[in-house]
């Protein structure tokens, strides 16, 4: 086989194609060629270093070309898999899915994630390779994986930073020990950011611009701006939570700060309003319980929180013109309770030109937008035009040697 050839600092690479295939933007010889203005040769070649990884696979069938070179070509999401676990404050989902984000095998377990991050993370460790043997897949199918954790996470690093709700694991080094302990690149980010992107990949991928908030425990927004996940200069972007509002003026919150969104309206506080009133209420699902069934109290309360989460998001909406708000986490099982509170006050308050198309919807994924946002972190990942041209260097280099050597 000719080693590939030599190529210009900005022609497009296999990477970049492999975008344009599994994107939609072109699959056929003569569409590629138009959008990389590469030669006919160079295409076949590099089309040839996909097919041969498995990365794509020709659309037509031989016979539909007559024994030509197929014409189109479609991506391979069985080119590989990729392990993600979502992480909780008290539950978390891990699965192994393909390159599509579809799930392979999952399983959810309740840990507690205050525990010591050594034993939380040998814990990951094994039933990761649990998966894996579960889904019948060669160790050298994985390609990566991402890591969703309930604390502000230095996204260059991917360690927690002054985690509130897990103390010990301030400055731990997730992203390093998994990928010492299996070869890979890993991509750790805080959960709320996970949930915003597994829910844009999969539900609003043609939406440019959403906004998530989720309403559990606590309360935290992601940002989805021009397609991607916005996490400001250090990570700590949307939080929402611990916005100073006049309603909890005097309220300590969990942060140590007084007069927080989070001390009145997040799922915790809620609880604790309602055992206040003489009701049986511990944690979030409590509260949507005791709504649901229909209990006056706390049906009030979900709604009033709604407004006071809605009026936050106004500054989000006016700051960020969103064309989508997704409602996820525990509260937002309280439905249209929390979501009619959150309605009237964005479009009460908002501006109108950032309301007109603007739409306000509860989380499709639910419970899974966390490890399916894990899990297309890591692809996007993998997928990215210079990490596939990088990982098809080294593997020729290293075919080339195995060659060299025999
Ligand atoms: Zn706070």
């Amino acid at each position: 086989m000719a080693s590939p050839q030599p190529r210009s600092r900005n022609a497009p690479g296999a990477g970049a194609i492999l975008q344009l295939i599994r994107t939609g933007e072109a699959v056929t010889r003569a569409d590629i060629m138009e959008r990389t203005g590469l030669s006919r040769s160079t295409v076949a070649q590099r089309l040839e270093q996909l097919v041969s990884r498995r990365l794509i696979v020709a659309a037509g069938s031989s016979a539909s070309t007559g024994g030509r070179p197929p014409a189109s070509f479609a991506f391979n999401p069985d080119a590989g898999v990729v392990l993600a676990a979502g992480m909780g404050a008290t539950h978390s989902r891990l699965a192994l899915t393909d390159l599509d984000g579809r799930v392979v095998v999952e399983e959810s377990s309740d840990v507690d994630i205050t525990q010591e991050p050594d034993a939380v993370l040998a814990w990951i460790e094994e039933r990761f390779l649990a998966l894996v043997r579960a889904g019948r897949r060669a160790p050298d199918d994985l390609l990566a994986i991402g890591v969703g954790v309930p604390a502000p996470v230095e996204h260059a690093t991917g360690t927690p930073v002054s985690p509130p709700i897990m103390p010990g694991w301030d400055g731990y080094p997730i992203a390093e020990r998994l990928r010492a302990a299996f070869a890979v690149p890993v991509l750790v980010d805080n959960d709320v950011n996970t949930m915003a992107w597994g829910e844009h990949a999969i539900n609003w991928r043609d939406t440019p611009h959403m906004v998530y908030i989720k309403v559990g425990t606590g309360i935290g927004l992601g940002i989805v701006a021009d397609g991607r996940v916005q996490r400001g200069s250090d990570g700590a972007a949307g939080d929402i939570g611990h916005l100073a509002i006049p309603a909890a003026e005097g309220i300590r919150c969990v942060c140590g700060n007084t007069g927080c969104l989070e001390a009145v309206a997040s799922g915790r506080a809620m609880a604790q309003q309602l055992r206040e009133q003489g009701l049986e209420a511990r944690h979030s699902r409590d509260v949507v319980d005791l709504a649901r069934s229909g209990e006056l109290i706390a049906m009030n309360l979900v709604r009033e929180s709604g407004r006071l989460i809605g009026e936050a998001l106004v500054s989000a909406v006016n700051l960020l013109n969103p064309r989508v708000i997704v409602v996820g986490g525990d509260m937002a099982h309280a439905d249209q309770l929390l979501l009619a509170g959150i309605r009237e006050a964005v479009y009460q308050r908002s501006l109108p030109l950032a309301t007109r198309h603007l739409r306000i919807v509860r989380s499709v994924l639910d419970d899974s937008a966390g490890v399916i946002g894990a899990a297309m972190l890591a692809i996007e990942h993998v997928l990215a035009p210079d990490v596939v041209d990088e990982r098809l260097a080294e593997e020729e280099a290293a075919r080339a040697a195995s060659r060299a050597a025999s």
